[in-house]
């Protein structure tokens, strides 16, 4: 039935993260179509009962429900573990399910969990709030000092939680030298990929274990689905992970996983672009009279400047600023913008503003808050593709006129 002789699926080894994004995975039907199909079907139908039978109980190969596995989402899979340099990857159906799918795969009753301050805010209620009432122990580590990583570690864990760079601050962590303190205390080392993606850096390659995504970001790219995943060596992804997502069903819908496929092919293209013109806009912003601080790990004046450069490809699209005048004068920023969407979301075409000390960060204490260092004059700008000029404009509009106390 085939019209094609060519193989159905193509060969990647030796191929470019810009190719791979493009091609990897994709397996053709008995059609030939040229863009990946998606599947929409809850079951899988067998020749025979004792087919069936093989597949449910004799663990033969194919598909037999789409909470178990599905050919769209498989590509998905397969796709993403090509772009970070892994075996195997889980799809979810969030972010947050690949940090729970993750969490109740590797952890139980009395272990603990060592993680880097200033991660994604529900991560803080995932490991302290809901595995807390589990009997999980969470430590958190602030700032990327190696002697405090060493401490943290000095009792053992069983798993090390990096989001790097830092939501909203852009602090970056030392992927390796922090991978080889955890490994010694017999620790696996996952890393929240989410702003840099593969296309900017691949946490296996610097000696990770596990690598997270919320694959609504930038994998997906123009703000449409939710998805995750949990990337990471055969061992871990298919004997530890898949059970749990079997069994517990936070499973990545065959629909999602055919957007974010589609997403993933512009990956490359796109973070260059929009790193570009983060790092065009944040040069600006420094010499911006109304503002204190710059948090960009692409400019010269970012404290992990020179480790930034080294782990990741580029500073990435993210843009944190301290307008001066505090809460007062960073909504008047935020407010004069006509262009820029006031939103939460990051990792769209769109580019994104938000205040975080009263949405992301705001139900927090105000002390936790300022440890963290997110102030009443701190606003995040997730940068899109928009022309620069259009976006500065926009910013400049607020900036301009604001009335520093
Ligand atoms: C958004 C986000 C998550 C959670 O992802 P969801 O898809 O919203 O569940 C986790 N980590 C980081 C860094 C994020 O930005």
């Amino acid at each position: 039935m085939t019209d094609s002789k060519r193989p159905s699926k193509v060969d990647t080894t030796g191929l470019d993260l810009a190719t791979l994004a493009v091609r990897a995975g994709q397996v053709r039907s008995q059609f030939g179509e040229h863009s990946e199909a998606m599947y929409l079907t809850s079951s899988f139908v067998f020749d025979n009962a004792a087919e069936a039978c093989a597949r449910f109980t004799q663990g033969a190969p194919g598909n037999v429900y789409s909470r178990f596995t599905n050919p769209t989402v498989t590509l998905f899979e397969e796709r993403l573990a090509a772009l970070e340099g892994a075996d195997a990857a889980m799809a979810t159906a969030s972010g947050m399910s690949a940090i729970l799918a993750m969490s109740m795969a590797l952890l139980k009753a009395g272990d603990h969990v060592v993680c880097s301050s200033g991660v994604f805010g529900a991560t803080i209620q995932l490991f302290s709030g809901i595995l807390g009432r589990f009997g999980v122990r969470t430590t958190y580590v602030d700032g990327g000092a190696l002697p405090a990583w060493e401490t943290a570690l000095a009792g053992g864990a069983q798993l090390v939680f990096l989001e790097t760079p830092s939501n909203p601050l852009t602090e970056v962590f030392d992927i390796a030298g922090i991978s080889a303190i955890a490994h010694r205390a017999g620790a696996l080392v996952a890393v929240d990929n989410c702003f840099c993606s593969p296309a900017l850096q691949r946490p296996l390659d610097l000696g990770a274990d596990l690598v997270i995504h919320s694959a609504t970001k930038y994998l997906d790219g123009q703000g449409r689905v939710l998805g995750g995943a949990v990337v990471g060596s055969k061992a871990l992804i298919k004997e530890q992970m898949v059970p749990f997502l079997r069994t517990a069903g936070p499973t990545l819908s065959a629909f999602n996983a055919w957007v974010l496929l589609k997403g993933m092919e512009t990956l490359d293209i796109r973070m260059q672009a929009q790193s570009a013109r983060a790092l065009e806009l944040a040069r600006w912003l420094e010499s911006h009279p109304a503002i204190e601080r710059v948090y960009h790990p692409g400019l010269e004046s970012h404290p992990q400047h020179a480790l930034a450069m080294r782990q990741q490809r580029t500073g990435g699209a993210i843009v944190s600023i301290m307008v001066k005048g505090g809460r007062e004068q960073a909504w008047h920023v935020i407010d004069s913008t006509r262009l820029i969407s006031i939103t939460a979301n990051l990792g769209d075409t769109k580019t994104t503003i938000t205040h975080p000390a009263t949405t992301t960060h705001g139900r927090i204490s105000p002390e936790a808050r300022l440890r963290a260092g997110i102030g009443e004059g701190l606003i995040r700008i997730a940068v899109g593709l928009e022309s620069f000029e259009d976006i500065r404009r926009d910013l400049a509009r607020g900036l301009d006129t604001v009335q520093a106390v």
